[in-house]
């Protein structure tokens, strides 16, 4: 089977990378462009929200498409789409569309974000949609009062502040047309500037128009922002759960591939409907909760994050499994002959991923964004193969990462209960 993780790599003299996914399957095209500009940059000389106040009016005017948003309705008129989002460490930019459109989609893609333009009257209608955009924000950094509070009080999540993101009514009434313009060109050719390119085009022709470009080294300013604990062990009421959740979390302030390969690899093994020992215990055998959730965040601002959480029906089910769940996870853990099961059921199951090509860009952005690279499905199989399939260095992870003394509890108390 293909590796869907293999990308064709060019390094341009002027160092921009292109990644390249040739694929002549269903006749689509996308691009993406990143540029690493985002809210960590909002700092010193910038005003807050910049990043993103430039990527909406980077969407709006372009040296070929003059018109207010004529790029994405040319591009609607075939069927395709495009758009941008700004996160914490890059601006993304992206297009999509049938292949026969390929060479009108790269040249408006590339032409909106690096030859803009901007105008005075789109700016007074962003700066009024941003002010709406930030306000569905409330719970920030959450995403109700509950989740708010766990990444607050408990474990205080790599998060920027909303006026970070968005910029409050000062901030955006100091921009104006001249801002930007410096702001796009003091910030949008500095290394490193991924392009991934998906489906048939003509990517010779990508590169050219991309070495044109003169680039310069990155040294903008960053805010630090890293996780750590405010109550390692936290307990609070609230009238939003309908169970007594229990849950634990760890992480590492450094990005460290196999750390966020083999937690994520150890969380679903022991909680997963196939060989989860966890979920056979705590569903199959005892019928105290419906599912777990579990999940390993891997933070751009080089942070991994795993947590674990539990919804149980009464506080003597939490009592109990406060009480066994390292028994049980010990046990999952030294068992081989399951590992070796898990791993083998992942490696065959793996024909079902990677549908379509969003999903391939997806997950290389992903590994590029936070890695600088992109982490093929060979490379991670090999991982599962020689990591995961041995007892002795996945208790001794447990130990490092995982076991009591390291981890974080929250107990969350429903208000009504059930
Ligand atoms: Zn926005």
């Amino acid at each position: 089977m293909r590796d869907r993780q293999v990308f064709q790599e060019k390094i341009l003299e002027n160092g921009i990378k292109v990644f390249f996914y040739p694929d002549p399957g269903p006749g689509t095209t996308e691009f993406r462009i990143i540029i690493p500009f985002g809210t960590e940059h909002n700092t010193g000389n910038i005003l807050h929200g910049s990043a993103h106040a430039l990527e909406h009016m980077v969407c709006k005017r372009s040296k070929t498409y003059p018109e207010k948003r004529s790029f994405d309705c040319f591009l609607a008129s075939e069927g395709g789409s495009c758009n941008a989002c700004t996160n914490f460490r890059y601006t993304e930019y992206w297009a999509q569309s049938t292949s026969d459109i390929a060479s009108a989609l790269w040249e408006g893609l590339f032409d909106r974000v690096f030859n803009p333009i901007f105008s005075e009257q789109d700016w007074n209608t962003e700066k009024s949609i941003i002010q709406n955009e930030s306000k569905k924000n409330r719970f920030h950094p959450g995403q109700d009062e509950t989740s708010k509070l766990l990444k607050t009080e408990w474990l205080k999540v790599p998060s920027p502040e909303l006026r970070n993101i968005f910029g409050f009514g000062e901030d955006l009434n100091m921009m104006s047309i001249d801002y930007f313009n410096h702001l796009h060109s003091e910030t949008y050719f500095r290394l490193p500037v991924y392009i991934l390119v998906a489906g048939q085009c003509d990517i010779e022709h990508i590169y050219q128009s991309l070495s044109k470009l003169s680039t310069k080294k990155n040294n903008l300013e960053v805010i630090p922002n890293k996780a750590s604990w405010k109550n390692k062990n936290y307990q609070t009421v609230s009238n939003q759960v309908e169970r007594f959740v229990i849950g634990w979390s760890g992480f590492m302030n450094e990005i460290d591939l196999p750390f966020e390969v083999v937690s994520n690899f150890v969380l679903n093994y022991l909680t997963n409907k196939s060989f989860g020992i966890l979920h056979h215990w705590l569903r199959e055998e005892k019928g105290w909760l419906y599912s777990i959730s579990s999940g390993v965040n891997a933070w751009q601002n080089k942070n991994v994050i795993w947590a674990l959480s539990l919804p149980l029906s009464d506080e003597s089910a939490v009592n109990a499994v406060r009480k066994g769940i390292d028994e049980y996870i010990i046990r999952g853990l030294g068992d081989e002959k399951t590992l070796k099961k898990e791993v083998n059921r992942r490696i065959k199951s793996s024909v079902f991923s990677f549908q379509t090509l969003e999903k391939i860009l997806d997950v290389a952005q992903n590994s590029l964004c936070i890695y600088g690279r992109i982490l093929t499905e060979n490379k991670l199989q090999s991982y599962w193969r020689s990591l995961c399939t041995d007892p002795k260095y996945l208790l001794s992870f447990y130990e490092k990462h995982m076991s009591p003394q390291i981890r974080g509890e929250c107990y969350i108390i429903p208000a009504k209960a059930p």
